[in-house]
């Protein structure tokens, strides 16, 4: 996994900007009928078809939001691509369309960008989405990534993050501190590696955080389970920080309070045993661990039957009024005031 894979080494100067992006965006083709011009134009066009446009961008930085001793480049490409979805997605949108801008040094290969584009074409075709365009230019060092992404919605179906009301539950999908805790193991290999690079590590045991931090995916499926269900949360936000960091933001920006109860929180048994393992508190690293692309919504008690018994749903607590505060509840049953960098155990 730590190696580079690439035998093959052709220099990007050997290939004009043109013939780069031509040749890396070779393979893509428009699927949406929203796309009315993609790639090799001086824009894209697009049709929103009497929805909403919803539009959000991300930016990633070598060194400081990823790490390629341990990321493979086509999983960048793919995570590249899936985080910004969960953010059209966190508006009850669909994902339609992408664009990917990469500044990029001599440091890497076409046949690296061919790595980072297959990644970002699995994205597309996973998700299907159109890559309808992007900017590539020259850095001195790292790589840069930039993309954005283009959704629709009906305007009636969109939820912020402002809506959450008192007695509303909060919800969250999947489980959650899978990522953080692939990344310590990833990081801890990594070290290993420094020390021995001869020693092929057996990560099999890990592969289910491994895969959340490496490869994390977008709810869409939860988006259209939600149309499937007929629910409409009151409001929504994706978890790339951390738990209560998330719904630190929705209380604010709802003006409500809520009570988080701690053994209400899914976790992967993985996680579990893992965190036993680094002797970390699992709690406190589902509250702050991050990059898990979880969807956390509050919705209407009356549409509690809706979603009662749903594997993908959970119910974690509920909304108050915002004079009674933001708390986790313990397993002991104690009040703790919800912090956004998570709650240390003592
Ligand atoms: P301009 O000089 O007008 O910015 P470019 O040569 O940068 O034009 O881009 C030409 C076309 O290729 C445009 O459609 C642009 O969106 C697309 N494009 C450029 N770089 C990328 C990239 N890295 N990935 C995908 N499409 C790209
Ligand atoms: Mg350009």
């Amino acid at each position: 996994m730590i190696e580079d894979k690439n035998n093959a080494r052709t220099p990007l100067g050997e290939l004009g900007e043109f013939t780069l992006i031509n040749h890396l965006t070779r393979d893509f083709s428009n699927k949406r009928n929203t796309t009315i011009k993609g790639v090799g134009d001086d824009a894209a066009i697009i049709d929103p078809n009497n929805e909403q446009v919803v539009l959000t961008t991300d930016m990633l930085i070598e060194g400081v939001h990823f790490d390629l001793s341990y990321m493979p480049l086509k999983h960048l490409g793919y995570k590249a691509v899936v985080v910004n979805l969960s953010d059209v997605c966190a508006m009850n949108a669909i994902p339609t369309q992408v664009t990917v801008s990469i500044a990029v040094s001599n440091r890497f290969s076409v046949e690296a960008l061919e790595d980072f584009y297959a990644g970002i074409k699995t994205a597309c075709d996973i998700y299907d989405v159109d890559l309808v365009g992007g900017d590539t230019t020259s850095s001195v060092t790292g790589l840069v990534i930039s993309v954005t992404a283009i959704g629709t919605v009906k305007s009636e179906n969109i939820v912020y993050r402002n809506g959450a009301k008192p007695n509303d539950l909060l919800v969250v999908s999947g489980d959650i501190g899978g990522a953080y805790m692939g990344l310590q193991v990833l990081e801890r290999e990594k070290e290993v590696f420094k020390v021995n690079p001869n020693n092929q590590p057996d990560l099999s045991m890990y592969s289910y955080i491994i895969e959340r931090q490496l490869k994390p995916e977008a709810r869409k499926d939860i988006i259209e389970l939600l149309e499937k269900l007929e629910v409409k949360p009151t409001s929504m936000i994706d978890i790339s920080d951390g738990l209560s960091s998330e719904i630190i933001h929705l209380c604010k920006q709802s003006e409500v309070g809520v009570e988080l109860y701690e053994n209400k929180i899914p976790l992967d048994p993985q996680v579990i045993s893992v965190c036993e393992e680094f002797d970390l508190d699992s709690t406190t690293i589902a509250l702050s661990g991050g990059e898990d692309y979880e969807l956390l919504m509050t919705i209407s008690q009356q549409d509690y039957d809706k979603i009662k018994g749903n594997p993908n749903l959970t119910v974690i607590g509920f909304i108050s009024e915002a004079a009674v505060g933001m708390h986790l509840i313990t397993r002991a049953e104690t009040k703790v005031e919800l912090i956004a960098r998570g709650w240390k155990s003592f």
